[in-house]
């Protein structure tokens, strides 16, 4: 790679950055890391008059753009074909035969990300932040050097960003080396028959759907008891009967020894190898099994930035809710620092940044009630608390939950069912959750989210006439409140 720097203008845009000019400074803010917490926060300085330098070790774009969200999603709308096509022939077409060449989805899906990493890097161009290609490490708590292809710099700046993002995990056994992790997972050149995921959270999850509806035979090892640790009991109970219907084989309460390379029928393949004594034998082994903050090699201890975790395996960076380190001009924000890594939640704590550094409007990010989707097979959503955090805080609650065959299904013959629930306090009945599996369930949960946020009650969700026939009208169509069991009550 090399260092350049210039693709984007150098500014001077206000009477403020003048102002700010006058500090012996090469910038205002120096950033570390073009994706979607990085570009966002030095977008919006930029706009606010800051000089804005952004450094950037790889491409523009981030995990969001080119290892996670944009090219996930394809892979989840190319391989949902396999569902439509089968659910058609109960509305009367007849596909006679259907394939899927996965290395021209995987072409088209590399297409796409090119072109938004294009638009990035028109976008900070456009905005006037000075982009470094390079790596970015602290000298001190002002002073940036950039190591690249073409040798290094160093930088100053008034205020440093740490933007850096997370990288995934693999768990230490023997043989680790042998499985990818989604990063491969993404731009796989073709599809095996088999395959073993290990980790039952969000990426474990998606690829299960992605694979399985791409006609691969898929074993999802999970080292608890079901998939989706955290979310609703028994939105997590309804899921794993899903997947277990669509041939997805659940191994809970498992752990993984070792994977070792194998033959079989005199192909080479490979064997994972379970506490229990039991192995699997597969032709790819995916480990989803968590990430960790990119937080070494950055010079963050000699600039004096605390981070969680022991001392000799140090963690995420530790960050006041207005995203200040441990150093007083030293900021950080998204996956770095391990609160809520998600890809909106990164660009809101970056402008928040830029709102509090050149913006003079101190801001604070509420992680609460921050709606989120699991992409699998099918998709999941939820905003606010599951029944079992609401039980936890408030005690007594209602809960509303419906459970039903989605029209489309009666003709296509689909053996799956929709499950919504709603959760209220008992006496206000302010609507302290929303969760649902099935079919447009992260479009349904995004727009109920503003009703969760604007503190909407469950008169108000009754008050509401519904949009017929959509599933999305049973949220506001849910009359009577569970009976308690003897467990809830
Ligand atoms: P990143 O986007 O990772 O950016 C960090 C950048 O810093 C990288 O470009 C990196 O190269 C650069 N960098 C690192 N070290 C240095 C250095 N020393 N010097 C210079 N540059 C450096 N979230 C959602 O909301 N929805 C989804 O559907 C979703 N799907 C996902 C799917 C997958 C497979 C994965 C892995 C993640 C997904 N996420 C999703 C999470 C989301 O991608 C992240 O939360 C988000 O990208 C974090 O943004 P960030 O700015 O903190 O870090
Ligand atoms: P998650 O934390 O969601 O899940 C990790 C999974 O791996 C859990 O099931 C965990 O088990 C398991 N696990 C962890 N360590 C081991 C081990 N040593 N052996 C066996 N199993 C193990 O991480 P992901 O990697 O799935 O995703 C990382 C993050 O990226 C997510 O948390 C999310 O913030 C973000 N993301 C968001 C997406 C979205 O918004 N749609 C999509 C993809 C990622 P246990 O439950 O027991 O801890």
């Amino acid at each position: 790679m090399s260092l350049e720097s210039g693709t984007g203008n150098f500014h001077l845009c206000s009477a403020r950055s003048y102002a700010l000019a006058m500090h012996d400074f090469d910038f205002d803010l120096l950033v570390l890391g073009a994706g979607s917490g990085g570009v966002a926060a030095s977008r919006r300085a930029a706009a606010l008059g800051a000089r804005v330098g952004l450094i950037e070790a790889g491409r523009v774009g981030g995990t969001c753009v080119l290892r996670g969200c944009v090219p996930k999603k394809l892979l989840v709308y190319g391989s949902h074909f396999r569902d439509d096509l089968e659910d058609a022939a109960g509305f009367g077409w007849s596909i006679p035969s259907a394939s899927l060449d996965w290395s021209k989805l995987v072409a088209a899906k590399d297409r796409e990300v090119n072109r938004l990493n294009g638009v990035y890097l028109k976008m900070l161009a456009d905005s006037g932040v000075h982009l470094f290609f390079g790596w970015g490490r602290l000298i001190d708590a002002h002073t940036v050097e950039i190591r690249g292809e073409g040798g290094s710099q160093r930088l100053t700046a008034r205020y440093l960003l740490i933007a850096t993002g997370s990288s995934p995990i693999r768990p230490a056994i023997p043989g680790a080396d042998l499985g990818i992790t989604s990063d491969e997972a993404l731009s796989l050149p073709g599809l095996p028959r088999r395959a073993v995921i290990v980790g039952g959270g969000y990426i474990g999850v998606e690829f299960a759907g992605i694979f399985s509806r791409a006609g691969v035979e898929v074993s999802q090892v999970l080292r608890c008891d079901n998939i989706l640790r955290g979310f609703d009991e028994e939105l997590r109970a309804a899921y794993a009967s899903e997947q277990r219907a669509r041939g997805i084989a659940l191994h809970p309460n498992q752990t993984i020894l070792a994977v070792e390379p194998t033959t079989d029928g005199g192909a080479q393949v490979l064997q994972v190898r379970l506490a229990d004594g039991t192995h699997l034998l597969t032709d790819l082994v995916l480990f989803a099994t968590g990430r960790r903050p990119n937080t070494t090699d950055l010079g963050l201890a000699e600039a004096g930035v605390a981070l969680r975790g022991a001392p000799d395996r140090p963690s995420a960076i530790i960050v006041t809710p207005e995203s200040r380190t441990s150093v007083e001009n030293i900021y950080a924000i998204g996956d770095c620092t391990d609160r809520l890594n998600l890809t909106p939640v990164a660009i809101a704590e970056g402008r928040a940044v830029a709102a509090t550094l050149f913006g003079g409007q101190p801001t604070a990010i509420d992680h609460h009630n921050v709606a989120t989707a699991v992409f699998g097979a099918p998709p999941l959503a939820s905003v606010g608390l599951s029944e079992e955090q609401a039980r936890a805080r408030y005690g007594e609650v209602d809960v509303y939950v419906s459970r039903f065959r989605p029209m489309k299904h009666t003709l296509s013959g689909r053996d799956t069912r929709t499950l919504i629930k709603l959760i209220a306090e008992r006496g206000s009945g302010r609507v302290l959750g929303c969760h649902m599996l099935g079919t447009d369930a992260p479009e349904i949960i995004q727009a109920l989210a503003v009703a969760i946020r604007c503190g909407a009650t469950k008169a108000q969700f009754d008050a509401t006439i519904a949009l017929h026939p959509t599933a999305a009208e049973e949220f506001v169509l849910l009359r009577e409140p569970r009976k308690p069991t003897p467990a809830h009550s």
